[in-house]
């Protein structure tokens, strides 16, 4: 054991110097206190492994003492050494943390078997709860390491996603011009190629608009930033601008709002949440309809945009929340979109810490409600 240094502690001058006696031969380092008070100065200026701790002593008691030198360095090892060995105490000593207990009087020969197997359970705890750290940090590594893995897969996908979708529009535009440089347009056709022209470089510009908006989205919301919406307010004008389109297709509009409520939101994200989704309405609507509805539903607020458009089947329900996606139906009806609407819908209702649904029948018409929690967020006026 040779080096390990040893601290006793107790009231008896003839206890303390009597197991310097006994453990200095052996190579041990000792030092003594003779109360609590010393032992704790001493302890903080040296390096201690070991602790020979009187349960009875006037002042702190060998067992508060005991509670503070763990506070001090959880590997000290305590071995309680008193006259009056109890159950009771012992009990007491081991559950505040000693490790032996070593009833008075003992032998030289008993004091040094308690201290050595003291120090071997001290480094064997020592090596115990490395190991576990190390364990620990292993583990922790290997988490972050798979977590990044999963973010790069998971960015370099959504990369390649954008690059394609990008590349799609721009692609057109470049066809278009070539075919028109080269004389392949007949000067009634021209027109109709600018219009298309215009028509691909407005949708890349949507698509670089919406991928900016959905990228700020993700970034969170700025608390500084959030300002009384009155969300009848919002939902009224976003119907009335785009009220327009609906009627140069026939449809009927109608808005109906049953609650007044307001709620801390950034400046747009409520504007963006209603436009696309009624915007969405007018367009996969070819007759009949698009209603909105604003209520207050067990302390939520609740706005459904119902539509009797062309509706949904089951399986695109679940895709249509991916960015870029855009079902064929959907194509068909609207030929021109982004597929990036709805996750701008989905970003906005959960950073509003609400829920969004979608009940739709395929060539029937979709029902999207919005629930947002009004509680949390509602202004005080
Ligand atoms: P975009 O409308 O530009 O295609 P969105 O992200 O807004 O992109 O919508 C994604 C897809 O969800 C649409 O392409 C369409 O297939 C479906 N969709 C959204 N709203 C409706 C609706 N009201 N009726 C039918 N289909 C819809």
């Amino acid at each position: 054991m040779g080096t390990a240094t040893i601290l006793v502690v107790d009231d008896e001058v003839g206890m303390r110097e009597g197991c310097r006696r006994a453990l200095t031969p052996h190579g041990y380092q000792v030092s003594v206190a003779e109360h609590g008070a010393e032992a704790l100065r001493k302890l903080r200026d040296r390096h201690v492994d070991l602790v020979l701790l009187d349960a009875m002593m006037p002042g702190i008691s060998g067992l508060e003492l005991l509670g503070k030198i763990h506070e001090h360095d959880p590997d000290i090892v305590c071995i309680m050494i008193t006259g009056y060995a109890t159950v009771d105490l012992a009990a007491r000593a081991m559950k505040a943390g000693a490790q032996a207990f070593l009833p008075k009087p003992f032998t030289s020969d008993e004091l040094l078997s308690a201290v050595k197997q003291g120090l071997q359970d001290r480094q064997r705890q020592i090596e115990l709860r490395q190991q576990r750290e190390q364990e620990e940090e292993a583990l922790a590594l290997q988490r972050t390491q798979q977590e990044r893995a999963k973010f790069n897969a998971v960015e370099s996908r959504f990369m390649l996603v954008v690059v394609h979708e990008l590349r799609n529009p721009v692609g057109v535009v470049k066809n278009y011009l070539q075919l028109m440089r080269a004389g392949y347009v007949d000067a009634d056709e021209r027109d109709e190629y600018l219009d298309r022209l215009d028509q691909r470089a407005t949708q890349l510009l949507d698509m670089l608009d919406e991928l900016l908006e959905l990228a700020h989205l993700k970034q969170g919301l700025d608390p500084s930033n959030l300002r009384p919406v009155s969300v009848s307010s919002v939902v009224s004008s976003v119907v009335e601008s785009l009220c327009e389109k609906a009627t140069a297709k026939g449809l009927v509009c109608h808005v109906q709002i049953s609650s007044e409520p307001t709620i801390k939101a950034q400046p747009g994200h409520l504007d963006s949440l209603w436009r696309h989704l009624v915007d969405n309405a007018i367009r996969y609507t070819p007759r009949g309809s698009v209603d909105v509805v604003v209520t207050e539903e067990d302390g939520q607020i609740v706005g459904r945009v119902i539509d009797t458009g062309i509706g949904i089947s089951n399986e695109e329900l679940g895709r249509i929340f991916q960015e870029f996606y855009r079902s064929e139906s959907a194509k068909a009806q609207c030929e021109l979109g982004t597929g990036l609407g709805l996750p701008i819908v989905e970003q906005i209702v959960r950073l509003y810490g609400g829920r969004i649904e979608v009940d739709s029948q395929l060539g029937q018409g979709s029902v999207f409600t919005v629930r947002l929690p009004k509680e949390a967020l509602t202004a005080t006026p």
